[in-house]
């Protein structure tokens, strides 16, 4: 599949700045190899401060349609509530995203999945601002129990209290078990909203192209220091011609990656079913010896016993911090259900 790329301003300011920015997006794409394929653009924008610019509203859906029809490119804008998919189809724009902060409540976007139903827009589902899989799952499946058969996942980050380089977390895992979950769901991600300024949206776009991420969702705007809302984080359209030829796309996935990688995957097959074997085996010894514990009143915690579990795992290591970190969680977890084990034994 072609990466899908989604290019537009934060917000609708003016039927001037909509048309000059997708001209441009126009031009500088006409004769690239990376297409286009949405433009798009936030009319009704969710503001968390009330005095902020809140986009111009349905005045921008007529100047959108005609913009769709003279550049030939799709155009997506945010909805939130059922009303405007009713003014998107009034004016015939097919294509819309929930936002971030509408995903995080389940009422809003069963009554957007109520408004979509019948219909054959393409909905694109953010992920909710808290760190949550199942509330953004949630969310693609309402869209998806309403019969919506053109589903894309964007992910754009969370939200995190305090300042830091990055305007949202990325945290990764969860694009990824997203992606796991419903191989059949495009996933984009919006390194603009992630970064929050242009410095790192090449960085985080490309860590998502080698993750297999689908596509992307850059705010792009004709005169960026210009922009009523999200100034620090548009390029413009030549600058986003630039960024995505410099990037690196991943576009084999299928037939030969399973030629190439077969004798690993093989290798990694065998590898997980001796780990899995093993883990049952342990826990079957675990059990014994809740037996035994139980007989001589001995206790289930025993320290000493464990940290030297914990040492020989260290010494049979990886010298990367991630993997030592990694070990760490996963011997938390074992001790965990260790536990657990022998609880329940003791009980019977
Ligand atoms: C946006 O894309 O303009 C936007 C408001 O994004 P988010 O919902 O991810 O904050
Ligand atoms: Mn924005």
């Amino acid at each position: 599949m072609d990466p899908v790329i989604i290019a537009g301003p934060c917000a609708a300011e003016s039927k001037e700045q909509l048309f000059t920015t997708a001209s441009q997006l126009r031009q500088q794409f006409s004769e690239s190899e990376i297409k286009l394929s949405f433009f798009r653009v936030g009319v009704w924008k969710a503001r968390s401060n009330p005095n902020a610019f809140k986009g111009l509203g349905e005045i921008a859906l007529p100047w959108l349609k005609e913009i769709s029809e003279e550049f030939d490119l799709p155009v997506c804008v945010e909805i939130a509530k059922p009303e405007h998919v009713d003014l998107c189809l009034k004016y015939g724009i097919n294509s819309v995203w929930i936002g971030s902060r509408t995903v995080v409540n389940p009422f809003d976007v069963q009554e957007l999945a109520d408004a979509l139903s019948g219909t054959d827009m393409t909905v694109m589902v953010k992920n909710p601002i808290v760190p949550d899989l199942n509330l953004w799952a949630g969310g693609i499946e309402r869209v998806m129990k309403a019969g919506i058969s053109k589903i894309y996942a964007i992910h754009r980050g969370f939200a995190e209290m305090k300042e830091n380089v990055l305007r949202n977390k990325p945290l990764w895992e969860i694009p990824i078990e997203l992606k796991v979950k419903y191989p059949e769901i495009p996933i984009i991600c919006d390194p603009s909203h992630i970064a929050g300024n242009t410095q790192y949206i090449p960085t985080i776009a490309q860590i998502a192209l080698d993750y297999g991420f689908n596509g992307l969702m850059i705010e792009t705007h004709c005169c960026p220091n210009q922009a009523l809302s999200d100034a620090e984080q548009q390029i413009t359209p030549a600058q986003l011609y630039n960024m995505l030829h410099s990037l690196i796309f991943k576009y084999r996935n299928d037939s030969p990656d399973e030629e190439l990688l077969r004798k690993q995957r093989n290798l990694i097959h065998d590898i997980d079913s001796q780990i899995a074997e093993l883990l049952v085996k342990r826990m079957l010894v675990v059990d014994e010896i809740a037996v035994i514990k139980t007989l001589y009143n001995i206790p289930i915690i025993q320290s000493n016993q464990w940290n030297n579990v914990v040492k020989r795992y260290q010494k049979n290591s990886l010298p990367d911090e991630h993997y030592a970190s990694f070990i760490e969680k996963f011997l938390e977890l074992l001790h965990q259900q260790s536990i657990l084990r022998q609880q329940k034994i003791k009980e019977i």
